[in-house]
């Protein structure tokens, strides 16, 4: 299934299937999830959240999409614009994911990164690797 990006100022209501809306000034990305539930998915992107990388074959979103809070449990990978499904998650790999997302929050805070000045260095770098 092919999934594309798309450059939205604010996030619509209704979202539709195959498309990774993207609202840069907000951070923020959503989609519908890949498995057809209608659950609508959202992946903040920033230096310690998720990534988008718009390149010339399609969308990637690093890392992983997974969908553990919904029914469904789906995890896939948005890369090249395709969904790649992965493995569905035991609790246990959910709660790894968790402590690590978390150790790499407290990591990046306590190095003095959230300094306004800082953040906006960063978010420049990253606009110009990413895009
Ligand atoms: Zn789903």
């Amino acid at each position: 299934m092919r999934i594309e990006l798309q450059r939205v100022q604010f996030m619509p209501k209704v979202l539709k299937p195959g498309i990774l809306y993207f609202a840069e000034e907000y951070g923020a990305a959503a989609h519908l999830c890949a498995c057809g539930c209608g659950a609508k998915i959202r992946t903040p992107i920033g230096p310690t959240e998720w990534s988008i990388d718009d390149g010339p074959k399609g969308v990637s979103l690093c890392p992983s999409v997974g969908n553990w809070q919904h029914p469904c449990r789906s995890h896939y990978w948005i890369a090249d614009g395709e969904i790649e499904w992965s493995g569905e998650w035991t609790d246990e790999h959910i709660k790894a994911g968790r402590e690590r997302e978390a150790a790499q929050r407290t990591k990046y805070y306590a190095a003095g990164q959230t300094d306004k000045r800082k953040l906006g260095i960063l978010r420049r770098l990253w606009r110009r690797l990413f895009q």
